[in-house]
């Protein structure tokens, strides 16, 4: 077919064209909101319409099965109407008590054939919300970890949290399969982050023919590569050399090359990061902070993340005041407090965690370990 007048590259629709009638008549006339109960939000508009949002935990992968389902329940109570949310829960919208009630009492009787529910309530208010995480294995090619697996066990063992308001606060969790970060372990209470831990491995025989060398070495932010040549079986070949002592395993020259695989058994793993936030309630945004900086990858369960990460939720839940969120509880009672009451051993890594943020950690001779 002709391609003249195809219009292209024009990025998504626009969202207003998928918002519920309810919605696209109240725009911006929204009075206030109430949690009713854990995973479903009541909202008020000042023309005197309500809408109850119903949020249901799910993961970022799914079934086309499970997609309609998903779209049979929003047929059947939301007039045709769904949203997914950036921490992949599907939102339900009804606009009355009566059929709050029925999608409720619907969703709570899908299950698995192993007996656990299809369709969770929760995330609201002072819970463990949906984590937030990235592609890992199943897709991209620098992680260090799993992303699904590993949350998939976390989220296992966090379920109570998540439909109940236990916690002093919301807490969220995310994941990211290497420190490139497109998930938000950057900003949240306890981050889950995949590291490589050794630079990348050169292919000298095959480099030249599967990379543009000039790219690679624009690629690295540290500007550790530089190009070399080798002789090999008589020929001599164009390729890179790696400045080891700058290289900080991030994984961008295998972005741009893939003769330069930096994905390691024994290299590869998991830090976890705890404090971040991006709400400005009661303190401002924080970034989150090195507390556990290698665990081995450990499929399919991944047990020492999975303990960690309870530890630390579980020992915040205990102590903190309520409204309290996990950074503001570790800096009111001390970061140092924090490491002994968590049971996490402290190590020299854990002092500092961006450059020139001097306020997060101690640095001062006044810290105590
Ligand atoms: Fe890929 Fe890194 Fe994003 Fe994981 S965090 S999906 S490895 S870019
Ligand atoms: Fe540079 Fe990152 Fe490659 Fe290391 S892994 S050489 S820092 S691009």
């Amino acid at each position: 077919k002709p391609m003249e007048n195809r219009i292209t590259d024009i990025g998504p629709p626009h969202y207003a064209q998928f918002f519920p009638p309810v919605i696209k008549k109240n725009y911006g006339k929204w009075k206030s909101h109430e949690i009713v109960q854990p995973g479903v939000i009541k909202y008020t508009s000042e023309t005197g319409d309500v809408v109850y949002a119903v949020r249901v935990g799910c993961a970022r992968l799914i079934t086309t099965d499970l997609v309609r389902e998903v779209c049979e329940i929003a047929d059947k109570y939301c007039d045709g109407y769904v949203r997914w949310t950036t921490r992949n829960n599907i939102e339900f919208h009804v606009t009355d008590e009566e059929k709050l009630r029925a999608l409720l009492d619907d969703l709570k009787g899908r299950k698995f054939p192993n007996g656990s529910y299809k369709f969770p309530v929760g995330g609201t208010g002072a819970s463990v919300t949906n984590i937030v995480h990235t592609q890992g294995w199943v897709h991209c090619h620098t992680p260090a970890i799993d992303a699904s697996g590993v949350v998939k066990a976390v989220m296992d063992e966090l379920f109570d949290y998540f439909g109940s308001h236990k916690l002093p606060a919301q807490v969220r969790i995310a994941l990211a399969c290497c420190l490139n970060m497109c998930g938000a372990v950057h900003c949240s209470d306890i981050a889950i982050l995949g590291i490589h831990r050794k630079p990348p491995l050169v292919e000298d025989d095959r480099l030249e023919h599967v990379c543009e060398i000039p790219l690679v070495v624009a690629a690295c932010p540290l500007g550790a590569i530089k190009p070399a040549t080798v002789e090999i079986e008589g020929k001599k070949k164009k390729t890179v050399r790696v400045n080891v002592d700058r290289c900080m395993f991030c994984g961008n020259c295998y972005t741009m090359c893939p003769a330069m695989p930096l994905a390691d058994g024994e290299g590869d793993g998991i830090a976890i990061l705890v404090g971040g936030k991006i709400s400005n309630r009661i303190s401002p945004p924080k970034f989150s902070k090195l507390v556990i900086p290698y665990i081995p990858n450990e499929p399919p369960r991944w047990p020492t993340t999975v303990k960690w990460v309870k530890k630390i939720l579980e020992t915040y839940a205990q102590h903190a005041r309520k409204y309290e969120r996990l950074g503001e509880w570790a800096e009111r009672i001390g970061w140092e407090r924090f490491f002994e009451l968590c049971e996490i051993p402290f190590t020299e890594k854990s002092i500092d965690d961006y450059r020139l943020a001097y306020d997060t950690y101690r640095t001062s001779l006044h810290f105590k370990f």
